[in-house]
């Protein structure tokens, strides 16, 4: 795996795919920059090289959110917004070119002295960039000597700027960002080289979103502890009462055949004994406690209970390699957080015994984060998808072009 710290870059204008892919509030101010600051090492390595950096991303999806008139909503998705708040970081001016591939850019990136910084318009304007285009990509890789992907909550679209782009540049004038780097090495170090006994946590709403990621952990993982509302489904599908909670009828033989292939592969499934269940989704329902294979009709489960929190705790605790994915619970809502929080404060403790703790896909980063446990776990990855998919033994384009 090549690395920026594989090249020296004095003197050459670098090409970086990073993810600008920020959230907005209504004045177009910049509600989270963490995706901005993840890219600066890998911009400042070459900035103190001596080269200079053109700089291309996505920003939401423009071509499919369309205007009501019709037309492509050009403000709204434009990455000018996110200018001011890069420039500030570096504490240097950042050039920006209102398109990625048209003259203009070209020349503004042919003009590019050492050290200069150019962000390009948001690749998602041109139809080519989802396409995976050809012609496309071969205009970006026009603004490059050398092509860094530092992206890689992207790494798994086959796109243009992602991945295509990288069939313009030679072997060794391509290489991994440091953000996309780590995110590979932690990633591998959980799916090929596991200290044992490793625990997958998997939760959140939906069996069929985790299937894949479910069947791959049943070749490598110790044990794996369902949590979330796609519990319910396999506690339907097993005959019990789980009243209104989340189940998804056409997964109860799925659900069935992976407790079967569990148990011939002699994996560990740790289902939640019981659950705080509500009579209705509102942080302000009535609450009990049951055990889930008798949950009154009308009522719904909503967070995993004592029991499950304090069998999953012991397992958490026994584990030398924990992988986190999705709540146990709707954490969103105060009175339905405590499962989440536990085994949140669970992985910490763990990861404070020695255990190597990786936490990924979008709710359980924002779990650990809203408890202010972020630090305290080993790794928290930035790609919620290209992780997940990751996970489920697929190779990702965007990693594979650089290789
Ligand atoms: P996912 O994106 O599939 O990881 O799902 C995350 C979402 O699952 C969060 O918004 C949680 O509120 C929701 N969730 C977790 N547990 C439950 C549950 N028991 N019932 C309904 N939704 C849940």
């Amino acid at each position: 795996m090549q690395t920026v710290d594989s090249i020296n870059f004095n003197n050459k204008r670098a090409l970086v795919r990073v993810d600008f892919n920020v959230p907005f509030d209504k004045q177009f101010n910049i509600t989270d920059d963490t995706r901005i600051k993840a890219a600066l090492p890998t911009i400042n390595k070459i900035l103190n090289d001596g080269g200079s950096v053109v700089l291309m991303s996505h920003l939401g999806r423009p071509l499919k959110k369309l205007k009501d008139d019709g037309t492509v909503d050009i403000e709204k998705f434009s990455l000018k917004h996110v200018v001011d708040r890069l420039s500030f970081l570096l504490a240097k001016t950042v050039l920006f070119a209102p398109d990625c591939i048209d003259e203009n850019s070209k020349h503004l990136s042919a003009n590019l002295q050492n050290g200069q910084i150019l962000l390009l318009e948001n690749t998602r304007f041109h139809k080519g960039e989802e396409k995976g285009d050809e012609d496309f990509a071969a205009q970006l890789a026009y603004h490059g000597d050398v092509y860094i992907n530092d992206a890689f909550g992207s790494a798994h679209r086959a796109h243009a700027s992602t991945t295509i782009v990288a069939k313009h540049f030679a072997k060794e004038n391509k290489c991994f960002g440091y953000l996309m780097a780590a995110e590979v090495a932690n990633a591998n170090k959980v799916l090929h080289n596991a200290a044992k006994p490793f625990t997958a946590i998997l939760g959140g709403a939906k069996v069929s979103d985790k299937i894949l990621i479910i069947e791959n952990l049943l070749n490598i993982a110790d044990n794996i502890i369902i949590g979330g509302g796609m519990a319910y489904t396999f506690f339907k599908a097993q005959g019990g009462e789980v009243g209104n909670s989340l189940v998804e009828a056409d997964k109860l033989d799925l659900a069935l055949d992976v407790l079967q292939r569990a148990k011939e592969k002699g994996v560990n499934i740790l289902l939640p004994k019981d659950s705080v269940i509500a009579d209705k989704f509102d942080n302000a329902a009535n609450t009990q406690i049951t055990i889930n294979t008798a949950i009154p009709e009308g009522w719904m489960g909503l967070d995993i209970a004592h029991e499950a929190i304090q069998e999953f705790e012991t397992t958490i605790m026994t584990s030398k390699t924990i992988l986190w994915n999705g709540p146990m619970g709707v954490f969103e809502m105060d009175n339905f957080q405590n499962g989440t929080k536990s085994i949140a404060v669970a992985v910490a403790h763990a990861t404070a015994e020695g255990a190597f703790s990786l936490v990924g896909g979008g709710d359980s980063v924002a779990a650990v984060n809203k408890f202010e446990l972020a630090e305290k776990v080993s790794y928290v990855s930035t790609g919620g998808g290209a992780l997940l998919e990751f996970f489920e033994g697929k190779t990702l384009p965007g990693v594979a072009a650089l290789l």
